[in-house]
């Protein structure tokens, strides 16, 4: 995957995993400049297959964005490898820092770098993620049923995941590990449903022959299961937006951090939007991919309109100093805007922060 980067763009995207990959086939198929950068993590990468995808059902994550960055470039957008940064503004558009030195400028930007799932740090689990440690009922659901599940608590929601899986299953038992054992109407519905809760700790996730063999307690019990269903932290990747005074916040119903956006992807800060897991921490991949393609979609009109502005306002005055100064700016293009103004936002925002070459 590895396109050229110009120095400027109309917009620029950070992550090309579904909601990227869409936004920049909306703007590119607009006639949009516009440079999706990736650095290669999307967050299914352990998965053998894409489910739930209408007409792409199963499909391997990596073809699916191969086919993606295809079709990106079919329309003459740029997929480069790399991994942002740093964005800060640069007069009326934004530059974009890369960890090898590079940097782009960009009328607008459009954040799609996924999240970070957290597990909880116990021994066995992170070597079986996305094989038999799943989360996602739908996204794994189907490939696990009739089979032997002990959902792990690890947070308020793990009675609503203990009677999702119980839909797929009718072997599912709810360790309640690190929380409050289910009471009341919770324990209720979980006895009503067959689902059995372990109290105690869990110490680690015991393996044989490739498979899972069980949960291992901390008094020395063994809880035999096949599969194990746990909900992570789940942390929007944003720290480069930090410059820009864009920090993730705190999920309201307690699952992570996430940044917010309007229904558009729209942020507060003017010129940034955000589409896919970086903003809903719930979203599968079509619900991404759509995210991504609506951002793209108002990315392009927000342009439409200030590019209609700046038409008028030349339109009005053919010869002022405001339209020759922003000809004088166009022709100058990004001569100005490469690895100076990296080092340029190095020594105002993080003095320090980056060396001569412009790395981290
Ligand atoms: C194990 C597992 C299995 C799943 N299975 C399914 C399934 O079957 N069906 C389904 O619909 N959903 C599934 N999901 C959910 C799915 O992964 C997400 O819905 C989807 O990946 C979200 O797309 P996204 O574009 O927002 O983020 P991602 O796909 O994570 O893409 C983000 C991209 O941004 C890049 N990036 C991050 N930071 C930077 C940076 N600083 N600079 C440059 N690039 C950066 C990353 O490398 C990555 O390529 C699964 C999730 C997991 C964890």
């Amino acid at each position: 995957m590895n396109d050229q980067l110009k120095d400027d763009y109309d917009v620029a995207v950070v992550g090309g995993g579904a909601a990227g990959l869409n936004g920049a086939l909306m703007l590119a198929r607009s006639r949009r400049s516009v440079a999706v950068i990736d650095s290669g993590a999307p967050r299914n990468a352990p998965a053998a297959g894409v489910h739930g995808l209408l007409a792409r059902d199963g499909m391997d994550p990596a073809e699916l964005l191969e086919r993606g960055r295809a079709e990106v470039r079919h329309y003459g957008g740029h997929v480069a490898a790399g991994e942002v940064i740093c964005v800060w503004r640069d007069r009326d558009a934004f530059a974009v820092g890369l960890a090898d030195g590079r940097a782009v400028r960009a009328r607008r930007i459009l954040v799609a770098a996924g999240l970070v799932d957290e597990l909880p740090d116990i021994p066995g689990l992170a070597q079986r993620w996305g094989n038999d440690v799943v989360h996602c009922p739908y996204c794994h659901g189907w490939e696990v049923r009739d089979r032997a599940i002990g959902v792990l608590a690890t947070g308020p929601m793990a009675v609503h995941q203990a009677l999702l899986f119980r839909q797929l299953s009718p072997s599912v038992v709810l360790l309640s590990h690190t929380q409050p054992p289910p009471a009341g109407e919770q324990a209720e519905q979980l006895a009503a449903r067959g689902i059995r809760v372990v109290e105690g700790e869990v110490a680690a996730v015991e393996t044989a022959e490739d498979r899972i063999a069980g949960l291992r307690m901390t008094d020395g019990r063994l809880i035999a299961r096949e599969v194990v269903a746990v909900g992570t932290r789940m942390r929007a990747r944003a720290g480069f937006l930090a410059g820009l005074g864009l920090h993730p916040v705190a999920h309201p119903m307690g699952m992570g951090e996430y940044i917010p956006a309007d229904t558009d992807g729209r942020t507060e800060v003017d010129g940034v939007w955000v589409a896919g897991n970086t903003t809903d921490l719930l979203a599968q991949v079509g619900a991404a991919a759509a995210a991504g393609a609506a951002a793209g979609a108002r990315i392009n009109a927000d342009l439409i309109t200030e590019d209609t502005r700046l038409a008028v306002e030349a339109y009005r005055v053919p010869f002022s100093a405001e339209s020759e100064a922003r000809l004088r700016e166009q022709a100058a293009g990004g001569a100005r805007h490469g690895l100076d103004g990296l080092a340029r936002h190095a020594e105002r925002e993080e003095p320090g922060a980056l060396d001569r070459s412009g790395r981290a």
